[in-house]
């Protein structure tokens, strides 16, 4: 009975060992990375805030204040805040959470009082446990919504099937033909594909579809990495497709395809071109 106790122990200490170095080598580093920012003023009414969690934007008008996702923890969440105090003054603000995710929501305690938007098919039970009861939004979005904001017209699209998660928004920019992805759009990471949020990587491939089908789009900003062209949502077509072959390919086309995106921001197992690839073998099997 010691004896197993002790192998017992060893075991648990070895499993935390392992858990405790790839936080330190992976996971660590992956969130230092994530909490740097960068501000574009991209023009007299737009600001992009690139990294501090996911991608945010601020777009002023005369009449209201347009806010797309709000940090991650509470440095970047106030420095986004003061910057869209400074932007807004006194207008009325509206902030869109293109999903429930902490990296994107974490600052929306901050925004009380204003309007709050997120996708409709979240139950507001869900969000209160992921995010906590001061960040639930107020307006919910099943369909879409457009909101004129001077000169800038603004569709909120709520994606009508699960992608990265059950309820993503993109934002759409009419007259500077740019796209705000959320994470169902990133430039050279991996996504996150998480049952607990019935994540698709079939969902993200007609997503890609959608957005180029239903608008013109010159300009990307992803949930993640850097602001590009239409070739941001080509080249992450061509990610998903290539780990959808991978699944089921040959040993050699296999480690190929996966090689392929060795150098693809990510954390191994939980966030990586494998589990992309995971998924699709897991859903074939199904
Ligand atoms: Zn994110």
């Amino acid at each position: 009975m010691k004896k197993i106790l002790i192998v017992f122990t060893v075991l648990i200490l070895l499993g935390l060992s392992v858990g405790g170095g790839l936080f330190f080598v992976f996971f660590y580093p992956f969130m230092q990375k994530m909490k740097h920012t960068t501000t574009i003023p991209y023009d007299k009414q737009l600001t992009l805030i690139i990294g501090g969690g996911g991608n945010s934007g601020i777009l002023v008008s005369d009449s209201a204040v347009l806010v797309i996702d709000t940090k991650i923890d509470e440095a970047t969440a106030q420095q986004l805040y003061n910057q869209v105090k400074q932007l807004a003054g006194t207008k009325p603000i509206i902030v869109v959470n293109t999903h429930i995710h902490a990296d994107h929501t974490y600052g929306n305690k901050l925004f009380k009082g204003q309007t709050i938007i997120a996708g409709g098919n979240y139950d507001k039970e869900f969000w209160i446990k992921e995010d906590g009861a001061e960040s639930l939004p107020t307006v919910w979005v099943k369909d879409s919504l457009v909101l004129n904001m001077g000169d800038e017209t603004v569709t909120i699209l709520n994606l009508p099937f699960n992608a990265h998660t059950q309820s993503d928004i993109v934002v759409y920019l009419h007259n500077r033909k740019m796209l705000f992805g959320g994470d169902v759009i990133l430039n050279h990471q991996a996504p996150a594909l998480f049952a607990k949020y019935n994540a698709d990587g079939e969902g993200y491939l007609k997503a890609f579809d959608l957005v180029e089908k239903r608008f013109d789009i010159a300009e990307v900003v992803p949930g993640h990495g850097e602001v590009g062209g239409v070739e941001v949502i080509d080249n992450f077509r061509t990610f998903f497709k290539d780990m959808k072959t991978a699944s089921t390919a040959d040993a050699s086309t296999e480690n190929a395809l996966l090689d392929k995106y060795a150098d693809y921001n990510q954390i191994p197992v939980l966030m990586s071109p494998m589990a992309v690839e995971k998924w699709f073998k897991n859903s074939s099997a199904k």
